[in-house]
């Protein structure tokens, strides 16, 4: 029997009612025909631990987490990944034989989004822009799938100091139009960690002139999903780059998470199959 059948899991966040991982991880359940269900918790900021407590005592067999408990999980796991360190957060929670054992898949599911689109990160040039968590969490796998150089442009240059002290690879700069065109210049690979052009979000890209830096066999990637072509990749599609959105970094999270949960290694296509059966029709309604 399967270790998941007749327990529970979950995501929890605040806010969480918008979440998508109930529509991605009960496509994988019950592709897997297991007896389990996935809903959504709202756990309010500052009552992680409190809440993880709790949730001990009954059915849950594990939970992902969204913003914002990614960090404060950190300190209340009896193990953590390498990855959930290297990045100072844990955004997957397995509860097993008493003990709490933390994850974090967004890294490597952005990686394995990237490969799939025969995108090999190593020796490349790379500019980030942000320097959020889903920054962090990219950068950092970056760093560690032996990018050449990696540049965070960021408004912020002090919230990238503790990333340029992980890797002598990675590299701080403004986000504004002189440090974007000089950096993009060198680029094999742009990737958007910012929330500009997601749906919701007000602040918008200035302009998209920067991208005329780029080499034209540049990639370009954008982590956002709502919506699936954001104005980014949208312009620079129309400069004829390879563009990718932040869909296959979600599905191949969620799949990793699944993996964690449930012990077992699943087929990537079939899980991505029933994913996006279940996934498209929400992110196509308007
Ligand atoms: P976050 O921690 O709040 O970081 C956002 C970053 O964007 C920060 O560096 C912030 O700069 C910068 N930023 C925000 N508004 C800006 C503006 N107007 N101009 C310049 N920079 C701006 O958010 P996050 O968790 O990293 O999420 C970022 C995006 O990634 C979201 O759209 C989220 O949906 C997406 N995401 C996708 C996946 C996936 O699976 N595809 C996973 C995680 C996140 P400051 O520090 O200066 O505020």
């Amino acid at each position: 029997m399967n270790f998941l059948d007749g327990k529970e899991l979950a995501v929890i966040g605040d806010p969480i009612e918008h979440s998508l991982s109930p529509v991605i991880q009960q496509a994988m359940l019950d592709e897997l025909g297991v007896c389990c269900t996935y809903g959504r918790i709202l756990v309010r900021a500052g009552e992680t631990a409190q809440w993880l407590q709790k949730a001990e005592q009954g059915k849950l067999a594990g939970f992902n987490a969204t913003m914002p408990h990614k960090s404060d999980l950190v300190p209340l796991m009896d193990t953590l990944s390498e990855d959930a360190r290297m990045y100072s957060s844990v955004n997957t929670v397995v509860l097993h034989d008493g003990k709490r054992h933390g994850f974090n898949t967004d890294g490597e599911g952005f990686l394995r989004s990237l490969l799939d689109e025969g995108m090999d990160p190593a020796e490349k040039t790379i500019a980030v822009l942000g320097a959020g968590g889903a920054a962090r969490s990219v950068v950092l796998k970056l760093a560690s799938c032996r990018a050449a150089k990696i540049t965070v442009l960021c408004r912020t240059p002090a919230k990238a100091n503790g990333l340029v002290h992980a890797s002598t690879a990675i590299h701080v700069a403004g986000m504004n139009r002189t440090d974007m065109e000089k950096t993009l210049a060198q680029a094999d690979l742009l990737v958007n960690c910012t929330p500009l052009g997601m749906d919701g979000v007000s602040a918008r890209f200035d302009g998209f002139s920067f991208l005329d830096a780029l080499p034209a066999s540049a990639f370009v990637c954008d982590v956002i999903y709502r919506p699936l072509k954001t104005r980014l990749l949208a312009e620079a599609e129309q400069r004829g780059h390879h563009v990718m959105n932040g869909l296959g970094m979600l599905i191949h999270q969620a799949i990793l998470s699944i993996e964690h949960f449930s012990g077992q290694k699943l087929d990537t296509v079939t899980m991505k199959n029933a994913i996006q059966k279940r996934l498209m029709p929400v992110l196509q309604e308007k």
